[in-house]
């Protein structure tokens, strides 16, 4: 079994992983000022972007939910791998080979490596499934896919399959490739009976589900008899790469058009999304087996990203631009409008950018283009109609408006759905629109809301703030602290830029907020800035002169501080190096680094000087002392000057 990862290996993942790279994976990131990006954070439910990324240097940090740290630490928190499993799938991913210490004893739990094996073994059945379908056995599900309009060309995009009938045919497979019995049934993909291992799909036409590194995770398998005993759809149990919530099936492949077109289609089916993509709709996508949940919508947000350019059709008046449009599919039965329902009553924020396409003649979207077409299909996505009204039309849809009873039951009906609607100018433009189509007062539609306990969001508040539990360091608000922060961050992203400003000349002291003196206390013991040219020299040697080098330097410097740090002040640290400076190019970074310090100097001196002049005021006049604080007061004074004078 393998052992520790070498240190110096860990470091060569770390510094080739690019972290930019790696988030942009699963986060939409735009610039925020220079060398910083921001975009939703993964790991807290926001709306407005507070997930900084840091590339030069390798760091991230939320400021809503103080969540940071370096590649590994985001690979490992998103994927919930070890230490060992992030650095063995980077370094997979960036080409660094592992070496491994000798004498590290066998773990109890996920051994290191499981995750890539479980990735491997469904890559090995993917592609026994995608053989399979060609075979002769293969004919009943060549015999579906060609019949719901699909070619070679969505076959092979897809990478659809099909499974043997047999007992143990993938099952066989696997094991002659190296997997053992433990490995088959942790991937789902076998299931342990009586008699032995067999396969969980068998006789089935098979869709691999990707995530959104296109690694293939689980199955999701549609039965091709008329076996009354078996269900229609089967897919991949929960296992530990493989979780329902958070998984939607054509991610991988609709990612990069959700996040450029600003628009995501949510359809139902495997199909569906196969036919969509078919079309030319390539931003759908579906979910395997479950309901759309918070797990889902906070996918999609990530993806869809920060909201700058207003949605078609959208409009929202409370100042929120809208970020870009959801858009569900369904097939237009009472089950669809159900679903529509909760899709509503789920998030708010994310209703008021919801809309929903159905069929008139309550076709998927699959049926859709095989009857009619790749163009019908595009036409019926976007028939869309806003979330809020497609609810409010189909309770409406239920009533017999034409006698005055059913129009009072209509505007009953509405008043709780209108009264849910938190934007409170969105409420009053359905609330007319209600009242139009009712032919009724809008005064007495929106009397209807005030009578009734309005349909709520049951989610969890929005996560605009930290976790109270955790002790935050954050960039601070009152502008002392504020000169502080700036005065760190400088330091720790520009060490270069900010020598010959007197940084050298501070102290814990200096710093009014205690979190800022913890963290100038671990810069200090690690030798201060000298520590910083240290780790230049090393670098110019290894590299030559240039800004290459102080960059590599920069980072060394930083993550042996953050080495040397409790986790608290790590965060600390984290949060400060990727924290925008308020500058707009890098290349003011030397002036802001410069004034920043001064003025913490300065703000500093004029602190020793009120001291000393306590000081003076106990100490008897012609004490030995007095003269000596007299003398350290003058030459304080002079350096003040000096610092009026430069800056
Ligand atoms: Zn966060």
């Amino acid at each position: 079994m393998a052992g520790l990862i070498r240190r110096e290996d860990i470091d060569q993942v770390r510094e080739r992983a690019r972290i930019d790279e790696i988030v942009g994976e699963h986060v939409t990131l735009r610039g925020a000022g220079a060398g910083s990006m921001k975009g939703l954070c993964p790991f807290h439910d926001e709306r407005t972007p507070s997930f900084h990324v840091r590339p030069a240097l390798g760091l991230w940090h939320c400021f809503g939910c103080s969540e940071g740290g370096d590649t590994i630490a985001f690979v490992q928190k998103l994927n919930h791998l070890s230490f060992t499993e992030a650095v063995e799938y980077l370094a997979e991913k960036y080409g660094v080979t592992l070496r491994y210490e000798d004498g590290g004893g066998p773990k109890r739990g996920i051994e290191p490596g499981r995750r890539q094996r479980l990735i491997e073994a469904h890559r090995v059945a993917q592609d026994f499934y995608r053989e399979h379908l060609d075979r002769p056995e293969g004919k009943l599900a060549r015999e579906f896919l060609k019949s719901r309009g699909f070619g070679l060309q969505e076959v092979n995009r897809f990478r659809v399959g099909a499974s043997p009938s047999g007992w143990d045919g993938l099952t066989r497979h696997l094991r002659s490739r190296g997997f053992t019995e433990d490995e088959l049934l942790a991937t789902g993909l076998s299931i342990q009976g009586s008699r032995g291992v067999y396969d969980r799909f068998r006789g089935r036409a098979l869709w691999p589900i990707r995530d959104l590194t296109g690694a293939t995770v689980g199955f999701g398998a549609r039965k091709l008899d008329e076996d009354p005993n078996s269900p229609k759809y089967l897919n991949t149990p929960e296992t530990i790469i493989y979780k329902k919530s958070q998984v939607l099936y054509g991610i991988d492949l609709a990612k990069k058009d959700i996040a450029r077109q600003r628009k995501v289609v949510i359809v139902e089916g495997y199909t569906d999304v196969m036919a969509a993509h078919a079309a030319g709709e390539t931003t759908a996508v579906a979910t395997c087996g479950t309901a759309f949940g918070s797990g889902h919508t906070q996918i999609i947000r990530r993806l869809l990203g920060d909201v700058s350019s207003p949605a078609a059709g959208v409009v929202l008046s409370d100042g929120r631009a809208p970020g870009g449009e959801v858009i569900f599919t369904f097939d237009g039965d009472e089950a669809g409008k159900a679903a529509a329902r909760k899709a509503y009553v789920e998030d708010q924020a994310f209703a008021a950018q919801t809309f929903v396409a159905v069929d008139p003649n309550g076709m998927d979207p699959c049926d859709v283009r095989v009857s009619r077409g790749d163009e019908a299909l595009r036409a019926l996505i976007a028939s869309r109609v806003p979330l809020f009204e497609f609810v409010l039309r189909s309770v409406l849809g239920e009533l017999n408006l034409d006698s005055a009873e059913g129009r009072v039951q209509g505007v009953r009906a509405c008043g709780p759905i209108l009264a849910g609607i938190k934007d409170r100018a969105l409420r009053m433009e359905y609330s007319r629109q209600v009242a139009g189509w009712l032919g009724m007062d809008p005064r007495d539609v929106e009397a209807a809301q005030r009578r009734v306990s309005p349909v709520r969001d049951a989610g969890s508040p929005s996560g605009q703030t930290g976790d109270p539990q955790d002790v935050v360091i954050e960039r601070p608000k009152d502008p002392v602290a504020q000169t502080e922060w700036y005065a760190l961050a400088a330091a720790v992203q520009h060490p270069l830029d900010v020598i010959g400003a007197g940084f050298e000349t501070l102290e814990p002291e200096s710093f009014a907020v205690p979190a800022h003196r913890a963290i100038f206390s671990v810069i200090a013991a690690g030798g201060g800035l000298d520590g910083f040219l240290d780790h230049l020299q090393t670098a110019e040697s290894e590299m030559g002169v240039g800004a290459p080098a102080v960059e590599l330097a920069t980072r060394r410097w930083g993550d042996s501080l953050r080495e040397a740090s409790d986790p608290v002040l790590r965060d600390g640290l984290t949060a400060l190096t990727v924290s925008p400076l308020p500058i707009s190019a890098e290349d003011e970074a030397r002036g802001y680094a410069q004034g920043i310090v001064r003025a913490l100097v300065r703000r500093d001196l004029a602190r020793q000087a009120g001291n000393i002049q306590a000081r003076l005021n106990r100490l008897p006049d012609n004490s030995e002392e007095y003269s000596r604080a007299f003398a350290e007061l003058i030459s304080i004074d002079a350096r003040r000057r000096a610092y009026r004078d430069v800056s």
